[in-house]
């Protein structure tokens, strides 16, 4: 049957195109589900600094067409679809997308992880008027300007060291007084004299305005966690740097997930709950998640996947 797949890969981060590349490899001409984020998280990042084999660093878009070339090579087929559903039920496993099934023996789960947000009302409010969550792509707008960002871990800081290069000033608001990001790019952000720290606080509304039918950002709400004391700081722009969530949405209740939703893997594999079915890259992994971890666990889902099928 025309498609009926011997590999399904879904998602094209360094988890998924990894896979591919392996699994192309090994003859079994994977069908890759590219998704609305093709290339994955590190298509929004600027340079990545701390990919092996590239001692000047790389762009991260360039890095991931690197990786679709490398699996295409191969004969890996690329659809840039998203999976709406998929049925692992019975073998084999039916995958739905653009409402077409496509059947598959085995399935390599790479959907990655996707920004959180505070789920503030004002946040919906004013996105894309001053409220962002890719300092990458809305950064220029906001030349000479002021900015804020939200968060303690490498993603805000990596965001806010970016936006310095626009921003005359970028505040980094933190719900602790001790940051989770690297060492390394936490003196990064010490030594920035465009960078600021609201310690112990936390944005509870973001303030706007509506002149000529246009929104924009004019301030935020914050409180100190410690006092309880609200004060106002002035911003033109806001951007979220809390993290990230799985994307696991699809497969609740086919396959087992911790609390948070990362699809449990049995120990030293990338099995999941279902044989024949396996998960790589962020949506397997709460404690690393790294391009490296995720093209690593990319490369043992596809020989998990290539000894399943030929067991
Ligand atoms: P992702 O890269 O998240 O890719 C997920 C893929 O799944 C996407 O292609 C998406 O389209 C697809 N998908 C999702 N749902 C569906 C669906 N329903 N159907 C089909 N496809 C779907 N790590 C580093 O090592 N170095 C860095 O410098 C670095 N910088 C970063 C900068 C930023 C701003 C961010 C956000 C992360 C950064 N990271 C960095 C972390 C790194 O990007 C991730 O660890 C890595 O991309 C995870 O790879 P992944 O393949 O698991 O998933
Ligand atoms: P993270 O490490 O989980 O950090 C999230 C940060 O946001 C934490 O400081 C957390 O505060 C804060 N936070 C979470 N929920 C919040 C809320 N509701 N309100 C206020 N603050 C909240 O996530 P990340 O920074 O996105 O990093 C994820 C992974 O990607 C990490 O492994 C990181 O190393 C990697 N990454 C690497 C690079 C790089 O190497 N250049 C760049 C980006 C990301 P607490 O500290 O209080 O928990």
């Amino acid at each position: 049957m025309e498609n009926h797949h011997k590999v399904i890969i879904i998602g094209s981060g360094p988890a998924g195109l990894t896979a591919a590349i392996y699994t192309a490899r090994a003859n079994f001409t994977p069908l890759v589900f590219e998704g609305i984020q093709p290339g994955g998280q590190l298509t929004i990042t600027t340079e990545v600094e701390n990919y092996p084999g590239f001692p000047e660093g790389i762009m991260g878009p360039e890095l991931m067409d690197l990786f679709r070339k490398q699996a295409e090579k191969f004969n890996a087929k690329t659809l840039f679809q998203d999976v709406s559903k998929v049925d692992f039920s019975k073998r084999p496993f039916t995958v739905y997308s653009n409402e077409q099934e496509y059947l598959a023996d085995t399935v390599i789960i790479a959907t990655g992880a996707s920004a959180k947000w505070l789920g503030l009302l004002s946040e919906k409010e004013f996105m894309g008027h001053g409220v962002s969550g890719c300092a990458t792509c809305d950064g220029f707008f906001f030349k000479g300007l002021e900015v804020v960002v939200v968060g303690g871990g490498d993603t805000a800081i990596e965001e806010a060291t970016f936006l310095t290069k626009f921003a005359s000033k970028v505040t980094i608001i933190h719900r602790r007084d001790q940051l989770r990001a690297s060492k390394i790019m936490q003196q990064r952000a010490f030594n920035n004299p465009k960078i600021f720290f609201l310690w112990n606080s936390e944005v509870v509304e973001i303030l706007g305005k509506t002149e000529s039918g246009k929104k924009s950002v004019v301030g935020v709400k914050v409180k100190n966690i410690k006092t309880g004391e609200l004060t106002t700081q002035r911003t033109d722009g806001y951007f979220v740097g809390i993290g990230h969530q799985p994307n696991t949405k699809i497969f609740t209740g086919q396959l087992k997930m911790n609390p948070s939703g990362y699809i449990i893997t049995k120990s030293c594999s990338t099995n999941t709950s279902v044989p024949g079915v396996f998960a790589a890259g962020d949506v397997a992994d709460p404690t690393y998640r790294q391009a490296i971890t995720a093209a690593g666990s990319g490369c043992a889902a596809a020989i998990d996947a290539e000894r399943f099928l030929e067991s």
